[in-house]
């Protein structure tokens, strides 16, 4: 039995909910078990339900409330397509749905004000409402499909639009809500990203979610394997955006995924291996247009006869911060001062790197930086620097073959490196250098590691 989910573009409209369903099909007939489905939405809707709110918090009631309106078309159109004959029932769901929707734009606009749980009320809605669609439009293709309230199946803290998991609550919810569907020889279908508190507010796991409820999931309902099926053939050796033409990586381990997904491989939500690692459950990267394909398989072992490096991954937008302070020089207590400045600020930090002197490190979150740098000038000088990428290389190899580090640097000897760093897992080396150069410096490694 497995979990699948489909990621945005794989149910983007009607056609690609046709592909859905077959792949849907073939795991539900072959295991006679499952599959389990976790649906996203459709793609593009959760940046423009982020953008109503924010056009509504700002008054703009109008163009909000127009959006709205562009977003209900655009799901009645894929219900009435794919599920005729439960036209009604649907149309009443979206219906009062997207009236809760416009209920709270029209609230907010009054308001102008979108607190972080106002906004995971209204970025819950794509999944919530597409999950319907999708349980629909696979009844309709004569599978014992049954959608479950997301917010029922995923427990987390109020943390909100970056909520963290309960996982013993969870899986007791997981245990009402969907095993006994599973036993029952049917097949259910959930939102992606969206959950709630115990007190039964909706939460959102952030940006790119979807992912990590599938894991969830498939760690509560015991599957054999989780399935993220997506628009690319699997993990790639770099982001097809930055890279002109990557491979496909065939096998991985956990560690090296992990890392490439935390430092930006965006086909995987960073947290997805985390539920997979603590049961040992493969996930697998699949293509719903090329449904036959291998895709890429993440297991504890990894790859047998791997090559050099796994893959790279790249992040644009960093911002290194340096905190130069002759009070360092053989001090104690001063890296502790420095780091309780992000943890007031609740921002994480990447990479780290210091000298005797000074420490340099990396962030991604910009949104408390100047209060962060007012804070750190307490404890000496502070330079920020926007712009700059961070580029790391994956791979288990690179533990135990100090050369393959060695080239890494080497091939990267014309372009001007801000920080280098190899963390003690010693399975990724990662630098930092300006936005401009990334490009380069990521075709200059994929040629040497890769061509
Ligand atoms: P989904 O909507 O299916 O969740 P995402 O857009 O979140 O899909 O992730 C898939 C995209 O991730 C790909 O289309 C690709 O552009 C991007 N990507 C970035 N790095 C990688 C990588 N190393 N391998 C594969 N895809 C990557
Ligand atoms: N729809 C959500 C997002 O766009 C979650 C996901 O697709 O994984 O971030
Ligand atoms: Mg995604």
């Amino acid at each position: 039995m497995v979990v699948q989910k489909f990621g945005g573009t794989s149910v983007a409209d009607p056609a690609a909910v046709r592909r859905l369903i077959e792949i849907v099909r073939a795991a539900h007939t072959g295991d006679g078990k499952g599959p389990v489905v976790v649906a996203s939405a459709m793609s593009g809707v959760t940046d423009a339900l982020l953008a109503i709110a924010a056009a509504a918090g700002a008054g703009k009631d109008t163009e909000a409330m127009s959006r709205v309106a562009q977003l209900r078309e655009r799901h009645q159109l894929a219900a009435r397509e794919l599920a005729p004959s439960q036209r009604h029932q649907l149309e009443e769901a979206l219906g009062s749905s997207f009236d809760e929707l416009a209920a709270v734009v029209r609230a907010l606009a009054v308001l102008r004000e979108v607190s972080p749980r106002t906004l995971d009320v209204i970025a819950a809605m794509g999944e919530l409402i597409n999950s319907r669609i999708v349980a629909a439009a696979l009844i309709e293709a004569g599978l014992p499909a049954e959608w479950v309230d997301a917010r029922r199946a995923i427990v987390t803290n109020d943390d909100h639009t970056r909520a963290v998991p309960l996982m013993r609550e969870t899986r007791a919810a997981m245990r009402a809500t969907l095993v006994p569907i599973v036993e029952a020889g049917r097949v259910p279908v959930l939102g992606g990203f969206v959950a709630s508190t115990t007190e039964g507010h909706t939460t959102t796991l952030g940006r790119g979610g979807s992912d990590y409820s599938a894991a969830l999931v498939g760690a509560g309902v015991d599957v054999g394997e989780i399935q993220i099926w997506t628009d690319v053939d699997g993990m790639l050796t770099a982001d097809p955006r930055v890279v002109k033409s990557p491979r496909l990586v065939s096998e991985l381990s956990f560690a090296e995924a992990a890392e490439l997904a935390y430092f930006g491989a965006k086909v995987l939500h960073p947290s997805t291996i985390l539920p997979a690692v603590e049961r040992d459950i493969p996930v697998r990267i699949l293509n719903s247009w090329k449904p036959d394909g291998a895709g890429t398989v993440i297991t504890a072992a990894g790859a047998s006869n791997g090559t050099a490096l796994a893959g790279l991954a790249s992040k644009r937008d960093v911002t290194v911060v340096d905190i130069t302070s002759s009070r360092m020089l053989m001090a104690y207590g001063f890296l502790r001062q420095v780091f309780e400045v992000f943890e007031r600020f609740r921002t994480a930090v990447d990479v780290v790197t210091t000298s005797e002197v000074s420490v340099s490190v990396t962030v991604d979150d910009r949104r408390h930086l100047d209060s962060i740098v007012e804070a750190l000038r307490e404890y000496g000088e502070v330079c920020v620097e926007p712009e700059m990428a961070l580029l790391c290389a994956v791979g288990d190899r690179l533990r135990n073959e100090p050369a393959i580090a060695a080239r890494v640097v080497a091939v990267l000897e014309e372009v001007p490196l801000r920080m280098i760093s190899q963390a003690a897992s010693r399975r990724n080396i990662t630098v930092v250098l300006k936005q401009a150069d990334l490009s380069h410096a990521m075709e200059r490694l994929h040629e040497e590691f890769f061509a």
